[in-house]
């Protein structure tokens, strides 16, 4: 069965052609697809019933399904746990602010870049995900909350830049004026720093925004924590953060999650600021999700505050990211992950 849902316009029109229908039927079937958000082709009623009988034999539409919704009783933050069509489990997240809901989405199952505080990294890369199936965590949360989801993050279970055509495509899809039309400027893509890869992605033309796991302040800290920075030096991601933000006028976001006693001192505060040197970029600090497989726990309260006031009085724009669904097991992966295990156990 062809993935259709997978497809660009152009690509579209090729197979409706070779289906033998005229072009502009593409266009027809793109918007169900992905503004009407379709569950059967019986709904296309704009497509004749010879048209839509084909498209049954040959196409598939809905590969996935939610098996579980988690509500966090503290701040209305639902988290999904998604069957794929293989039988993998992948987990999104979505939150609720007041401009309205945003999505976190998983781009692959499972993660091969090793970083030591995340729990999705811990069985390695299982795949990447299809465009449709980072899509359809969108189309199938909207539909579920008969609410529109007006922001998206990728920051879920997987590194975005290792599924890069995908991304992209997904990004073009969703912010399509012929799809959910979800404003670029409304969409963050995280990195935890594939410099080639940030590089390439500055000169796509978007203007999406990139979030990149900085996570330490030099490369010493940054080695004992994320495998990535053997390979990648930070003064080499911070130029291809430069680079980005030179192309596409995108402020960068710098993730900086706080792990007690590993780099939330202000010798390392004092660090971040030489860093980062006047650039025009945002700092998330995150209190780190503590995870039972590893032995990282979570910066006090106190400590927060005072290397987020570090950061402001030298004058870097800091904020603290507001934990969400704590109570529904707050880091990526983990939800999955109990999941499969109880499965197992069963
Ligand atoms: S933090 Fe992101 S890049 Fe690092 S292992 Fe987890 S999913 Fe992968």
């Amino acid at each position: 069965m062809t993935d259709i849902k997978s497809m660009d316009l152009e690509e579209l029109k090729t197979f409706v052609k070779e289906l033998g229908e005229a072009e502009f039927r593409a266009k027809q079937l793109f918007e169900w697809l992905h503004k009407s958000l379709i569950d059967s082709f019986d709904e296309c009623s704009n497509l004749s019933k010879a048209f839509r009988e084909k498209l049954k034999e040959v196409a598939s539409l809905t590969g996935m399904e939610a098996i579980e919704v988690f509500e966090s009783k503290i701040d209305d933050t639902k988290k999904y746990l998604f069957a794929l069509e293989d039988g993998n489990i992948i987990e999104s997240v979505r939150m609720k602010y007041e401009h309205g809901n945003s999505v976190c989405i998983s781009s692959q199952v499972g993660c091969r870049m090793g970083c030591k505080f995340c729990a999705s990294t811990l069985d390695g890369l299982v795949r990447n995900l299809s465009v449709s199936e980072m899509l359809d965590q969108v189309y199938k949360i909207q539909k579920l909350l008969g609410e529109r989801v007006s922001n998206i993050v990728v920051m879920g279970s997987g590194e975005p830049m290792d599924n890069y055509d995908n991304i992209v495509k997904f990004v073009k899809i969703i912010s399509s004026d012929m799809g959910l039309n979800i404003s670029q400027r409304n969409i963050t893509v995280s990195t935890c720093g594939i410099v080639p890869k940030i590089r390439e992605l500055a000169d796509e033309g978007l203007s999406i925004t990139l979030a990149l796991s900085l996570h330490a302040p030099n490369d010493e800290i940054r080695k004992t924590i994320m495998p990535v920075a053997n390979k990648y030096a930070l003064k080499d991601v911070i130029s291809a953060c430069d680079y980005y933000f030179k192309k596409t006028g995108r402020r960068v976001s710098y993730e900086y999650s706080l792990v007690a006693g590993i780099n939330d001192n202000i010798k390392e505060a004092m660090n971040l600021v030489k860093l980062v040197n006047g650039r025009n970029i945002h700092i998330n600090l995150i209190p780190v999700n503590p995870i039972k497989e590893r032995d990282f726990k979570q910066s006090d309260k106190l400590k927060i505050k005072e290397f987020k006031d570090f950061l402001e009085k030298k004058g870097v724009n800091a904020t603290v990211r507001r934990e969400m669904g704590r109570d529904i097991d707050g880091a990526c992966g983990q939800l999955r992950r109990r999941f499969i295990q109880s499965e197992r156990n069963s």
